[in-house]
């Protein structure tokens, strides 16, 4: 069975979906998106996403497509049609088709929406998981409005295919003191010397990842001491473990960094404790 797409009001199959030219998520990245991890054929996070959806949209004064309860509903039967029960599903949201003039449009348009779904291994993530990846570390060059899920992403494209060409798996961005800010599509933790989670706090320019924050409920829950404060490479190099979250990683062992270990190379036992309880609450919680 082939892939469906939704695509403003209508499921197609994935090759034949198609949106505007003068969509202006096309020609301007004048859009947002989310991506769920779909565990069980359900949404994880499901809320915490949704959440950060609606202040994206607000920030960039676009207006919610439709309810979160209809929203979820498509997402739902997108998911269902494509029976995918173990994988991701996309989300787009654009501010709409209209002749191109980089100021909004002057008469208000419909927002586009776009929902695709991909099928994960998750034995081959958790095998990927047990041996951990390695990062490589780039200049800070993004905009100033890391916060907005914008489906800008060029500066993180081409820092993800540096990592790639590196045989690394993700690209931290280092600003201009040093410090790491996130992952070109995750967040980066580590856990230093004194045992203590150490991540970039959200007031930084930076995403606030959702599976950071349901991360933090886990460490909470555990007694585990958080830090939310910047680190270096250097830092993470000589911590006892790092890490990195997000929707397609989930919880994640970095065991380089610039092809230097971290601790003994091998992912730790903070971080591979960490990824289970993640995945076993967000499949309690997934809608
Ligand atoms: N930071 C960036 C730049 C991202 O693109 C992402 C996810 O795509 C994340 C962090 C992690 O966010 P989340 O945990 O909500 O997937």
């Amino acid at each position: 069975m082939g892939r469906i797409a939704y695509v403003n009001g209508r499921f197609v199959p994935h090759g034949q979906a198609v949106v505007h030219i003068e969509d202006r998520g096309y020609q301007l990245a004048d859009a947002v998106y989310e991506v769920w991890a779909l565990f069980g054929g359900r949404l994880a996070d499901a809320q915490g996403h949704f959440a950060r959806l609606e202040r994206s949209l607000g920030e960039l004064r676009i207006a919610m497509p439709m309810s979160r309860a209809a929203l979820t509903l498509l997402l739902k039967e997108t998911v269902r049609r494509n029976r995918v029960v173990e994988g991701l599903i996309y989300l787009q949201v654009s501010r709409g088709v209209a002749r191109r003039d980089h100021a909004f449009p002057a008469t208000p348009v419909r927002p586009a929406v776009v929902m695709t779904v991909s099928a994960v291994d998750r034995v081959a993530s958790e095998a990927r998981a047990a041996k951990g990846v390695g990062v490589v570390t780039t200049p800070e060059n993004r905009w100033g409005r890391c916060d907005i899920k914008t489906v800008g992403l060029l500066a993180n494209a081409l820092a993800k295919q540096k990592a790639r060409e590196a045989g690394a798996a993700e690209a931290w961005f280092v600003d201009d003191l040093g410090l790491v800010t996130e992952g070109a599509s995750s967040n980066a933790w580590i856990v230093d010397g004194e045992g203590r989670l150490r991540t970039r706090d959200t007031n930084a320019n930076i995403l606030r990842g959702v599976t950071r924050t349901s991360l933090i409920e886990v460490i909470r829950r555990e007694g585990l001491d958080l830090d939310e404060r910047p680190f270096t490479p250097a830092e993470a190099t000589a911590a006892r473990e790092a890490f990195i979250t997000g929707a397609g990683t989930l919880v994640l062992p970095v065991v380089a960094v610039d092809g230097k270990p971290v601790g003994d190379g091998r992912p730790g036992p903070v971080a591979t404790k960490l990824r289970r309880l993640y995945i076993e609450q967000a499949r309690a919680t997934a809608i």
